[in-house]
């Protein structure tokens, strides 16, 4: 007689369900429960540990937090991706005085970055904020840029 559980009880013991995730048997509570041959130990292809070293600063779109998201990667394998759970982007994060540049000249119509017009997001004020973190998100990767290009023409002027 294996071990049947269900999905969260694996989930608590540090399994995951990978095969037919859709079980014919089910417990005294009429939940499906799954047996060893179908979950398999979960190994993480980036640790939430690791993710969360590399990521710096704030989110680039909308200057919240930016932290581990539990994630699947290309081949399905698990994994931490460090992302914002606000605009759904994964990224490792601006400084915070970079996404303040970048959200002062979106907001004062200054920051040249995509191709959407304001007018066309400003009929709700949850798409005019969807307009805002998006356009920041681009500028504040192009304002990074060019930092990192700005600092490096000084130094080797120096
Ligand atoms: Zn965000």
């Amino acid at each position: 007689m294996s071990e049947e559980y269900t999905y969260d009880e694996w989930k608590d013991r540090g399994y995951f369900v990978i095969k037919d995730s859709y079980s014919t048997k089910k417990n005294e509570k009429d939940e499906p429960v799954f047996t060893l041959d179908q979950v398999e130990w979960k190994v993480y292809q980036i640790s939430e540990e690791i993710c969360a070293k590399n990521i710096s600063g704030v989110c680039p779109g909308c200057g919240g937090v930016v932290e581990p998201i539990e994630t699947v990667n290309n081949s399905d394998e698990p994994t931490f991706w460090s992302g914002c759970n606000h605009c759904l982007i994964f990224c490792c994060g601006v400084d915070k005085s970079v996404w303040q540049t970048a959200r002062k000249l979106v907001e004062e119509g200054r920051g040249f970055t995509s191709c959407k017009s304001r007018h066309d997001y400003e009929d709700t004020p949850e798409r005019l904020e969807y307009w805002k973190d998006t356009e920041t998100s681009h500028l504040s990767g192009q304002i990074r840029q060019i930092l990192f290009e700005y600092n490096k023409i000084v130094e080797a002027g120096k």
